[in-house]
């Protein structure tokens, strides 16, 4: 027997690996059986390469736990190891055999497992005492057992093993109990071991039989050896990566599309990414891709892996080159996940310029749903950008579809405006805003439909892409103002009537937003009244919502313009209905204001150029005299006007035709409106 010490520099290594190596206990089980599957790889390798002779028999990996003896052990029949590599391999923990092996044998083909680091010793975190009962493939070996209780100290011994192979003993400590439950131990099989290349046996299969569960005499296997990533996709049919897919996400919707990755240089990478369908809410349907190290699970959180946009998709990503155990921030600086990174991304969308350009129907069905992801993915990754600019789609309200060549080239003629500025006009909601989509296409122009969780944000991503152009809202401006191709024409409203109008409007107006009076000269039958909202105000609102960090703008209320139309017929009767209503007692107030404001304009021009200080005191009080007059007669003449417009049931009628065609007349409102059409008619 043979006593010694681990190669580990302080004594107190176990409580570290206990406490802080690893904050999730339960991936020694992973550890451990990676090392039985390596064992078994190497065995496998060894036969292929005529260096062991003879049948390997039964090659499957055990899992058994002891309630009594509160045990769990993990048995494989892989290459074994002597005293001497139990001491090299397991006692100085800094060796890695791994790497021995790969030296020798790093020309052959055969897959030999990656480590993840501090593998065996890992099962300290959950055991008080760990044996390894082992014998060698090697001619002669002798069976050891090696055994160490978490200190420093371990015994070396001979021991009875018929068998090639390792087994490794945990006795558990008090507070790793859980480990010796069938479910748990089945979870976590089912996590990290669900795709390892060598069979695992947990249990044995269960039979129904006269209405009870009786157990056979057959090993429960709970891995697939061969997932489907690891095959060639031409020996795979789409019902293939259809059902991958139901076992990997249960209930969850059909696929839209898969790309299988199998790259070999300058890093090796295999994998089946899908497209999920996603509608709306994509912060839920982050993080599903599942990444493996030569089929060992690792994690379903790739972040820092693939660039942020991919995090949407699907499916699984395998590859030995990804460093795995180091942090995050390391990752993504780490020069051969940039390279995955990349490449991923370029496959990506190669694999969507295909499917648009050999299937554009089918493409364009999909898009609905592909939509989100290609946005975020433009708006975030600029090479994405570059590729996905040749087969992302414009919906129109029509629901057609255009590339943003096709788009352009459709709306140029026609949506130019006079200062040679493309103005695509888009709709974010085909029924609150059809009226104004209406009389966008009357006039002749398209409108794109932007209804999608991230547009706001991907029109401003495309105003800065596109050259010389704008994206504006159908309702953010009356229909002839959208595009503005030549200048005004004159308005058969006088400014003092406008003016006079403003009082007359503004007091109807609901009191729940912000709303300012404009006048536009647009056409007789235009119609008379229009609400829009400010294409700036309304984008800033909706990216504050977004969480676009914009929050001062989330909080103002929302404003609108009234936009009153000079010409209308109906307009040109309220101002003349206004003039006779209330001519008389505003001309009075007016042949007073005139005097006063000759006064006033008389001592300014005289106080022009002083100093605040060189000015009298008498005219500065004259000057606060004449400014409180005139104030107190505009409030007046103010007054008159909105007392007209308040009984004047047209002004009302006119405001809620204008709120009406922009879905803002709610409830008693509505109702009232409804009330007073009737009496009008
Ligand atoms: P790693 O697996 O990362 O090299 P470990 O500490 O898990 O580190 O294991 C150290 C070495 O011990 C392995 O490289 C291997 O040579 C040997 N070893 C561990 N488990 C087994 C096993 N089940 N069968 C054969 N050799 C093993």
């Amino acid at each position: 027997m043979q006593k010694g010490r681990i190669g580990v520099t302080t004594d107190n290594i176990f409580p570290i690996i206990k406490k802080f190596l690893y904050s999730d206990h339960e991936i020694f089980l992973r550890e451990l059986i990676s090392n039985a599957v390596d064992a078994t790889q190497k065995l496998k390798t060894l036969s292929n390469l005529g260096e062991l002779k003879g049948d390997l028999g039964d090659l499957t990996i055990r899992v058994k736990a002891d309630r009594k003896k509160k045990t769990l052990t993990v048995t494989d029949q892989g290459i074994g190891m002597t005293d001497k590599e139990i001491d090299k391999y397991i006692n100085e923990i800094a060796f890695s055999s791994a790497n021995e092996f790969l030296e020798k044998y790093k020309n052959q083909e055969n897959a030999i497992i990656g480590h993840f680091g501090l593998g065996f010793y890992s099962s300290f975190m959950v055991s008080e005492k760990v044996e390894i009962f082992t014998k060698s493939y090697k001619k002669g070996a002798k069976a050891v057992k090696w055994e160490c209780d978490g200190t420093p100290e371990y015994h070396l011994e001979e021991a009875d093993k018929e068998i090639r192979g390792t087994e490794v003993v945990l006795h558990l400590d008090k507070d790793s109990k859980d480990f010796l439950e069938d479910h748990k131990i089945e979870e976590l099989l089912k996590k990290y071991c669900r795709f390892l290349p060598v069979p695992i046996a947990f249990g044995k299969e269960k039979e129904w039989k006269d209405g009870k569960e009786t157990e056979l005499d057959k090993d429960k296997i709970i891995n697939e050896t061969n997932p489907l990533w690891t095959r060639k996709p031409a020996d795979l049919k789409d019902e293939d990566y259809k059902k991958f897919y139901s076992d990997l996400y249960p209930f969850v919707d059909e696929p839209l599309f898969n790309i299988h990755l199998n790259v070999d240089y300058p890093f090796k990478l295999t994998g089946i990414l899908y497209f999920p369908k996603i509608r709306s809410n994509f912060e839920i349907q982050k993080n599903k891709i599942q990444l493996y190290c030569n089929q060992v699970y690792v994690t379903d959180s790739v972040e820092g892996i693939v660039p942020e946009f991919l995090t949407l998709l699907h499916g699984v990503i395998d590859s030995p080159d990804i460093p795995l155990n180091v942090s995050r921030s390391f990752l993504q600086s780490d020069s051969n996940v940039k390279k995955i990174s990349s490449h991923i991304t370029k496959k990506v969308a190669d694999r969507m310029h295909e499917i648009f350009k050999n299937d554009r129907a089918q493409f364009e069905k999909k898009w609905d749903d592909l939509r989100l992801f290609i946005e975020y993915g433009m708006i975030t990754e600029e090479k994405f950008y570059e590729k996905a600019a040749n087969f992302a789609l414009f919906k129109n309200t029509d629901g057609k579809y255009f590339t943003f060549d096709e788009y352009e080239k459709l709306i140029k003629d026609n949506q130019t405006d006079k200062d040679k500025t493309l103005i695509y006009l888009y709709a974010t909601d085909k029924d609150k805003q059809y009226g104004y989509i209406e009389s966008a296409r009357n006039k002749g122009y398209d409108v794109l439909l932007f209804d999608g969780q991230l547009d706001a944000h991907f029109i401003n991503h495309l105003e800065q892409k596109f050259k010389s152009c704008r994206f504006t809202r159908v309702d953010s401006e009356v229909v002839d103002n959208l595009i503005r191709k030549e200048d005004r024409k004159d308005s058969k409203l006088s400014k003092q009537q406008q003016d006079d109008l403003v009082p007359v409007f503004n007091g109807q107006l609901p009191k729940n937003a912000n709303f300012s009076i404009t006048f536009e000269s647009l056409n007789e039958q235009d119609i008379p009244v229009q609400i829009t909202q400010s294409e700036f105000m309304r984008r800033m609102k909706d990216m504050a919502q977004l969480g676009g960090g914009l929050g001062f703008y989330g909080d103002m209320p929302d404003s609108y313009s009234v936009v009153i139309n000079s010409n209308h017929e109906l307009i040109l009767r309220v101002a003349e209905e206004k003039d006779k209503k209330t001519g008389n007692a505003i001309q009075k107030i007016d042949d007073k204001i005139k005097p006063i404001k000759a006064n006033k304009e008389e001592l300014d021009n005289a106080n022009r150029d002083k100093k605040d200080e060189e000015i009298s005191q008498a005219d500065k009080d004259r000057i606060k005299d004449l400014d409180d007059k005139m104030k107190d007669l505009n409030n007046k003449r103010e007054k008159i006007l909105s007392d007209f417009g308040s009984k004047y049931k047209l002004v009302k009628q006119l405001i809620d035709i204008g709120l009406l065609s922009n879905n803002m007349l709610k409830g008693e409102d509505l109702n009232k409106f409804v009330k007073r059409s009737i009496e009008l008619l």
